[in-house]
């Protein structure tokens, strides 16, 4: 059965019932009635969501000699965002119903009145997404900051001391991973558009004329890592953001899409910023921040090429994409129902391995507590001898694990367990002494 082909918004459902009853993605706040869109990730979520984060650490900074990272403070001096731009312009256009009170972003929406009501919208006024806040006791204007919007600028504030402690030479880009605010008007969509969430950002400084050489190869390693992430090149589309429609500081923008059961959005982004950042900082701040070609001694300041990755879209993304219902065959003969599975790439699922013992008689729990044991020094495992077999396979699968080793009273005699598939559900049988190595192999 496609699911993809089923109402787009009964999958969603579909997967926020799964993540909710299963333990990836909580509603935050819950016990107090909860909190409009925000999201807790849970045990299994944040196993998803960091393996995600360090497959793209490992990927994009450690097996790279040309980028290095950074962790840098989310509350930044307030010059940074009014060198930046984001003061004047990190704007939405915001609309009012006259008749509701309900508010939209005036670019999400088709036609002149209120999509709920029908009702008379008011002009629309430019709405500013940054968080603010204030330092120290006194909420005075001159103790007022804000949480980072993005955590691009602070790879261009510390790009000096960056440059001077790991001696790189252009071209060369720094990455960082971390939070960052937007007081969306419209939030929604799960995790897809919230107000707190992830971003993983890589600014690569170049030399001007290298600057469509550098998009396109950016833009194939981003391909490289959807693929990583297992998301279909069909359901992913280039958006090629016209003239007018571009960020402040962006000369080409490409938005790359994905085919979400709500509709094709924006997963990912590229984006040339030109020299704009570097150039206001050095301006703004009264340090030179040109660069200086260590051979031929040419002075100046880097043009930037920004592939950026949000996390929380890449973890729903990945989830739509896994999710699966198909027939399975039951234990009783010619018989099927149907199963939810995950689907998620080995490499990234929460869960590795689960070690199954058919029975909790202290027999077989003790031999598959040793394996359980063994197992977890390799991968990340669990331990599972509540229920029936039945019910456990499918646990595992609706959490996308990959393996389940299951631990029967043969294993006693023959020393050899059950290795079961999730996506294919062939059962091989296994000496225990190979296990490791044979899930290695898998791996
Ligand atoms: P949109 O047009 O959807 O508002 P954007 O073009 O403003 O997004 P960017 O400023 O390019 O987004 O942000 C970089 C990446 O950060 C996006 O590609 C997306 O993955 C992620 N992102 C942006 N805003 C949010 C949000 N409110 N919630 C979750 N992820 C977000």
């Amino acid at each position: 059965m496609d699911e993809k082909k089923q109402g787009g918004s009964e999958l969603m459902d579909k997967i926020v019932s799964l993540c909710k009853r299963r333990g990836f993605i909580f509603p935050g706040s819950e016990i107090y009635g909860g909190m409009a869109n925000s999201w807790d990730y849970g045990p299994l979520g944040v196993e998803l969501k960091n393996n995600i984060k360090q497959a793209w650490w490992k990927r994009f900074v450690q097996e790279r000699g040309d980028m290095v990272g950074l962790d840098a403070a989310l509350v930044m001096n307030p010059k940074v965002w009014e060198a930046s731009g984001h003061l004047k312009n990190f704007t939405d256009p915001l609309v009012e119903c006259k008749k509701c009170h309900n508010r939209f972003r005036a670019d999400h929406i088709e036609g002149k009145t209120c999509p709920d009501c029908e009702g008379e919208l008011t002009t629309a006024k430019q709405f500013n997404l940054m968080f603010k806040t204030f330092i120290g006791p006194a909420e005075e204007s001159a103790n007022v900051a804000y949480f980072r919007p993005e955590t691009a600028q602070a790879m261009f504030v510390d790009f000096r001391q960056v440059l001077e402690t790991s001696r790189k030479r252009i071209p060369f880009g720094i990455a960082q991973i971390g939070k960052a605010f937007r007081n969306e008007i419209t939030p929604g969509n799960f995790i897809f558009r919230t107000r707190e969430f992830e971003q993983m950002e890589i600014e690569y400084f170049i030399k001007e004329n290298d600057w469509q050489k550098s998009f396109e190869y950016w833009l194939a390693e981003m391909y490289e890592w959807m693929n990583y992430l297992g998301l279909s090149k069909e359901h992913i589309h280039n958006l090629e953001v016209p003239d007018g429609e571009r960020a402040h500081y962006s000369k080409r923008t490409v938005d790359i899409e994905y085919d979400f059961p709500f509709g094709k959005s924006e997963l990912y982004g590229l984006a040339y910023r030109t020299d704009f950042d570097l150039k206001n900082h050095s301006n703004s701040s009264g340090v030179d921040l040109v660069y200086t070609d260590p051979e031929s001694g040419e002075k100046y300041i880097p043009h930037v090429i920004e592939p950026t990755f949000g996390v929380d879209r890449s973890v729903l993304a990945v989830l739509v994409e896994a999710y699966c219902e198909e027939e399975a065959p039951t234990t009783k003969e010619g018989e099927t129902e149907t199963r939810v599975v995950l689907k998620i790439p080995k490499h990234i699922a929460p869960i590795k391995v689960a070690i199954l013992p058919l029975s909790k008689k202290e027999e077989l729990s003790n031999v598959a507590k040793e394996i359980y044991k063994e197992v977890s020094r390799n991968f990340f495992a669990e331990y599972d001898e509540t229920q029936s077999i039945g019910k456990r396979y499918r646990r595992q699968d609706e959490i996308g694990t990959p393996y389940c080793v299951t631990v029967d009273f043969d294993s006693l005699e023959d020393k050899k367990v059950t290795v079961r598939d999730r996506d294919t559900m062939e059962q091989e049988r296994i000496e225990i002494k190979e296990l490791v190595n044979y899930l290695k192999n898998k791996f």
